[in-house]
């Protein structure tokens, strides 16, 4: 329990006085502190007002991030909105890079963090966090598992594919990646078109996290988890439970 994504999910609210006082609890209590961004964050919308007000509201988070000892900004880099993967793929990549230009010298050591994205007509695969990542300075992805097993349509659900997924980020990004491991763990329920609603973990919801916790503890990774679960605790209670568990029997 000693990680702590500020959910600025609706928007950041938090006046300078606040950001101020949560950066100094997050000092004393040694808390490793990320923010997740708005949902509402469409930077490939067709709507050329919308992309503005999300590249804004990535600025903001920039801007706040010190002063709330944030490292990480998470967020979901929206729909491809009827365009193809290229094109939403070249629309988040400038966007990325215009937000940077404009708030990155004040955002202390923060970095920003696209999300895998559960929905199949999303964008944020495996193979666009990656290209991403390596075309744009200051980005890392970050890896939703339970996302990820819904837009695979439940296939990334065991040790082989885990690895695999995990192979490949550190194999492009290196040690950029294995030193900024930034995951999210839950249950979810999918359809056809991905993510439906996430889920508790450890109920009979997948996917099963304990060979990725297998994984975690046998390689040495770093990963922080966020847990997504409804309620947070109680998913992040379980994860912290099972990684105990597994450094207790090794
Ligand atoms: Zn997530």
């Amino acid at each position: 329990m000693n990680a702590l994504e500020y959910a600025a999910v609706y928007g950041l609210r938090v006046s300078e006085k606040k950001a101020h006082e949560i950066g100094r609890l997050a000092r004393k209590y040694g808390i490793a502190m990320s923010m997740h961004a708005a949902y509402y964050i469409s930077l490939v919308s067709k709507d050329l007002a919308v992309r503005k007000r999300s590249r804004e509201r990535l600025v903001k988070a920039l801007r706040f991030a010190p002063l709330m000892e944030v490292k990480r900004i998470v967020f979901h880099s929206g729909g491809y909105s009827g365009h193809s993967p290229q094109e939403a793929y070249a629309a988040v990549r400038d966007a990325l890079i215009d937000v940077w230009e404009t708030a990155g010298r004040e955002s202390g050591d923060a970095i920003l963090m696209p999300e895998i994205a559960g929905k199949i007509r999303a964008f944020g695969s495996v193979e666009e966090l990656i290209s991403l990542s390596q075309e744009v300075d200051h980005v890392l992805p970050t890896i939703d598992w339970a996302h990820l097993y819904a837009r695979s349509q439940g296939k990334i659900c065991d040790r082989p594919q885990f690895l695999q997924v995990l192979e490949a980020f550190e194999k492009a990004l290196g040690k950029e990646f294995t030193d900024n491991m930034h995951f999210h763990v839950s249950g979810i329920t999918f359809t056809e078109r991905g993510e439906k609603e996430h889920r508790p973990l450890g109920g009979r919801w997948g996917p099963d996290i304990l060979p990725l916790m297998d994984i975690v503890r046998e390689i040495g990774y770093k990963p922080t988890f966020i847990s997504e679960t409804p309620p947070p605790l109680t998913g992040a209670l379980y994860a912290k439970f099972l990684l105990h568990e597994l450094e207790r029997i090794k």
